[in-house]
């Protein structure tokens, strides 16, 4: 990614390793991306916003995540074709599950 088109975000470097399990980090990543769309049930919401909040990586991965995702609906929604968004959103996916 180039420029300031993010409005100056940085991704989420810190990888696992930082005082939580790898396993929940990895279920968090996975399923971020579906609470920041509203695809979740209640249940697992409270789930993944109680590891967020105790999990400064995935805080990060969160913060950025949802930032970026208002970046693109509000800048990028009516300037970009279709599949270049579906394209963003795939790697937006494989980012978050795969945080090296
Ligand atoms: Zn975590």
């Amino acid at each position: 990614m180039s420029g300031d088109s993010t409005g100056g975000l940085t991704p989420p470097g810190d990888g696992p390793g930082s005082g939580c399990a790898e396993t929940d980090c990895a279920d968090a990543a996975e399923q971020l991306q579906e609470y920041l769309s509203g695809e979740l049930d209640s249940e697992t919401i409270g789930a993944i916003e109680a590891h967020i909040h105790r999990c400064g990586p995935c805080l990060d991965a969160y913060d950025f995540h949802s930032a970026l995702r208002k970046v693109v609906a509000s800048k990028c929604a009516e300037s970009m074709p279709g599949d270049l968004r579906s394209r963003l959103v795939g790697m937006l996916d494989q980012a978050a599950s795969n945080p090296e």
